[in-house]
């Protein structure tokens, strides 16, 4: 599943092709993704201009000139592509590479400056809602989502708050969504090598016993943030369906320090360790236990 900094990489790329844009046209091929779509949601899109493009953890969320916002989620498989120019206007010109079954372009938008955006999702897990105003604050997707990991407010002393008196692992901690929003599997495992932890830690201990942040916790806050940034500033990894809004991959994915590198040499300078990989809450870890404490 595409994690933050991919979100964030197809943030980057649809915002070109859609903010200050008008949705001159809307077509939905099937009427349902995961769920099914809102009825009235075509007609609450076409002739709404977007005012702007954001993403809270992994969702994307394009602001109407309504009020509404619309509310998109790419699921395990879903992806965007932008066509502009010669691409946009040539009718079922819709060929890429990636995906030769045009019967997975299941939605489709077409902005005023010309661009044809376009969503394909073979597994369907993805999904689109559209949310009045009065809706937003209420929405159970986005209801409850920790901070935003890049976000100001996001630092050690709100991270151990959020761990203090936690028995779980610092690995479960990091992927619980309530204590920090967008993390999977992949920047977990990166974030506990770059801070040296062992995912296998309790939560707890990033605070002492006022809750006060130790000094674990403000390596890992930086940890966090430094994966993070380094992966979108590569375009998001490219694992499973993860592409770039123009079709290119991500690259993050040779830069992973632990992730997928079972049986590899240590990246830490000095370290003689071997990444070692087991299972945790049913999802593979992978760690140093040589550097990571
Ligand atoms: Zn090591």
């Amino acid at each position: 599943m595409p994690e933050l900094p991919e979100v964030e990489t197809v943030r980057r790329g649809l915002e070109p092709a859609m903010a200050g844009a008008r949705i001159d046209g809307f077509e939905a091929r099937r009427a349902d993704l995961r769920f099914a779509l809102q009825p009235d949601l075509a007609k609450r899109l076409i002739g709404q201009t977007v005012i702007g493009l954001g993403r809270r953890a992994k969702y994307l969320l394009a602001e109407l000139s309504s009020g509404d916002v619309l509310l998109m989620h790419l699921g395990m498989s879903g992806s965007f592509r932008v066509l502009q120019g010669e691409a946009a206007a040539t009718p079922g010109a819709f060929h890429h590479p990636r995906n030769d079954d045009r019967a997975h372009d299941h939605v489709v938008f077409r902005m005023s400056n010309g661009a044809v955006v376009v969503f394909n999702d073979p597994r369907r897990f993805g999904y689109m809602k559209i949310l009045a105003p009065g809706e937003i604050a209420d929405e159970p997707f986005l209801k409850g989502l920790g901070p935003e990991p890049l976000g100001n407010s996001f630092d050690a002393a709100l991270l151990a708050s959020a761990c203090a008196g936690r028995k779980t692992s610092l690995k479960a901690a990091l992927l619980d969504q309530r204590v920090v929003a967008g993390l999977g599997n992949i920047y977990v495992c990166e974030a506990l090598f770059g801070a040296h932890l062992s995912p296998k830690r309790i939560a707890a201990t990033l605070a002492t016993r006022t809750g006060a942040p130790t000094e674990r916790a403000e390596r890992l806050v930086e940890a966090i943030r430094a994966v993070l940034n380094a992966a979108i500033k590569a375009g998001g990894s490219s694992l499973r369906d993860h592409r770039q809004t123009s079709g290119e991959l991500g690259y993050f994915q040779h830069s992973f320090a632990v992730y997928d590198r079972e049986g590899e040499p240590c990246r830490t300078p000095g370290c003689t360790g071997v990444v070692k990989r087991f299972v945790q809450n049913g999802r593979s870890t992978f760690w140093c236990p040589k550097c990571q404490k």
